[in-house]
């Protein structure tokens, strides 16, 4: 029986009702369903497309406190999403790292400001601080930043911060919520809420690969839907159009010759008063972002005209030329579930998280960042227990070790060190040896093993699944994700026993989303 199978079973099975039932496969759901988890209490997750399809794949893979909210004064926000990373450093060591940032200086006046600013950011994490914050010569940030414009440069200041492969964590975080007794379903979603005088008492689902609905009781019901959060609050008879605006962030992933070396950019007010930041990953270069408002949620949604030339322009302004259509190899938009505070530019909305529980007793847990995912878990299950009159315990998540957990994984390569301790198995999957190590693609750092093994382990259903979120195949070179589609298509069809006409359907599926991913020049 297949993990997602077995998992269903246990979801569908009506003999007893789940303490916690999470609605959101994310960071916000997966984080409070491992909080649930961890506490002992019996927890289900549902999640309607796949784990991290939404925002929490398409970050800008920082784990930061936010220099930038520092700026806004948002003080408590800073400390806690700086104790938070350092946590977050701790308990998964193969899937974040400490990175060095250099603001460049264009003008003497940035110097002292910004060396002031990222010194008291430095001061601010305490114990968990991850390096000095400095100021650098005009010659040393050139060394630092190979490529830069540096006509003008007046030198720069160099501070710490985390980065970390988002999609990888959330999968992370699933397998440890399985470890802990959990049940996670991808493609399941909840069409509504059960409701017995006036109180919720569990979801009625649809599992969307079969088409079925189903009934699934709990004691408490958590809304961690992000974008969709509305949508869900609705399900439940609260009007609430008001509660989030929807701000959409576009990224570039550009060759790492753009930005050699091993030290990230970071622009803290372009002309418009963005951030930016060009960082190495994996090893590219991912270039971001963008801040704009749109209409409403979409699953899959699409960077707009006004978003592209704001990149390219900028990527010309600190690197003295626009990348040429093929340099950009992926390029993805993500959107930000901001909880709307009175209005104003969503770049000025609060990144800060919200709980809200209804009068039916369902949990809204919305806002924040991925960084303070845990901190968002933790609150919206401690509101979660007092609804549903369970036994109070506490949390026991700030210093728990996440599967995949490794020490002194030296220098190996990112596309491997994700799987931590898991990589021995990885390695010695059985089967056929010179198939499973076949690459998937000559640009890309995968092989068929890591395909086989996101299906038999990670609860990976689809070629969009391998190739966007097991591995990072598609946010990496879209068009080599393209090219190597329809091998996963072939594999995953064995593997999951599907017929021919599923395999042309889903490969045409994920062909249609990895389009979009490419950058056409004009
Ligand atoms: C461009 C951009 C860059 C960012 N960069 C950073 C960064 O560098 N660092 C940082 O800390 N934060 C960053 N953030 C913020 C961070 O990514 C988000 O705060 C976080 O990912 C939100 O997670 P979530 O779980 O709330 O939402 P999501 O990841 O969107 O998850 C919600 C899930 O709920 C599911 N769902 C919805 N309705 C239903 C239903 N009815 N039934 C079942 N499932 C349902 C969706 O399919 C979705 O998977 C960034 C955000 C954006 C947009």
């Amino acid at each position: 029986m297949s993990g997602r199978t077995e998992a269903l079973r246990q979801l569908a099975d009506q003999s007893e009702p789940w303490d916690v039932l999470v609605i959101g496969g994310g960071a916000t759901g997966l984080g409070a369903a491992v909080e649930a988890a961890s506490r002992g209490y019996r927890t289900a997750l549902v999640e309607r497309f796949d784990f991290a399809k939404g925002t929490s794949s398409r970050s800008t893979k920082l784990v930061h406190g936010g220099v930038r909210y520092l700026e806004q004064l948002n003080i408590t926000l800073v400390m806690d999403a700086l104790r938070e990373r350092g946590h977050m450093l701790r308990n998964a060591p193969h899937l974040v790292h400490n990175l060095q940032f250099v603001v460049p200086a264009y003008d003497y006046y940035s110097l002292p400001y910004y060396g002031l600013g990222l010194k008291v950011y430095e001061r601010m994490s305490g114990r968990l601080s991850l390096g000095a914050s400095k100021l650098l010569s005009r010659q040393r940030t050139t060394e630092m930043l190979p490529g830069i414009v540096d006509a003008g440069l007046r030198g720069g200041v160099l501070y710490h911060d985390g980065q970390f492969d988002d999609a990888r964590y959330a999968i992370s975080l699933l397998r440890t919520f399985q470890d802990l007794g959990g049940t996670a379903v991808n493609y399941v979603e909840a069409v509504g809420l059960l409701k017995r005088g006036g109180k919720t008492f569990g979801i009625q689902a649809r599992d969307c690969e079969e088409d079925v609905r189903f009934d699934v009781q709990a004691k408490v019901v958590v809304n961690a839907s992000g974008v969709f959060t509305e949508d869900v609050l609705a399900m439940d008879g609260v009007a609430a159009e008001s509660l989030l605006a929807v701000s959409q962030g576009t990224h570039f992933v550009l060759p790492h010759s753009f930005l050699p070396g091993s030290t990230a950019l970071m622009v803290p007010k372009t002309a418009d008063g963005r951030v930016l930041f060009a960082i190495p990953w994996h090893g590219s270069t991912i270039v971001g972002t963008t801040d704009v408002p749109v209409p409403g949620p979409s699953a899959e949604p699409h960077s707009l005209a006004g978003e592209r030339e704001f990149l390219a322009e900028h990527i010309a302004r600190y690197f003295g030329r626009r990348p040429r259509g093929e340099e950009v190899l992926s390029m993805w938009s993500g959107l930000r579930p901001l909880v709307r505070k009175g209005g104003g530019k969503t770049s000025k909305l609060s990144r800060d998280h919200t709980i809200l529980v209804s009068k039916s007793g369902l949990v809204t847990v919305t806002g924040g960042k991925w960084t303070t995912y845990r901190r968002m878990g933790e609150d919206a299950i401690n509101h979660a227990a007092g609804v549903a009159g369970l036994e109070k315990l506490p949390s026991r998540t700030l210093d728990l070790k996440l599967h995949g957990w490794a020490e002194n994984l030296g220098d190996m390569p990112e596309s491997e060190r994700v799987y931590g301790s898991d990589l021995p198995l990885l390695q010695s999957l059985p089967g056929d040896e010179e198939e499973l190590n076949t690459p998937l693609h000559p640009r890309l750092p995968y092989r068929m093993r890591e395909v086989v093994w996101a299906m038999r382990y990670e609860m990976a259903r689809t070629v969009e699944d391998v190739l966007a979120r097991r591995t990072r195949a598609l946010f990496l070179d879209a068009r080599a994700a393209m090219e190597a589609a329809p091998a996963v298509a072939s594999l995953l069809t064995k593997e999951l026993g599907r017929s021919d006409a599923w395999r042309d359907r889903d490969l045409q599926r994920f062909l249609d989303i990895a389009k979009e991913y490419v950058y056409v020049e004009g």
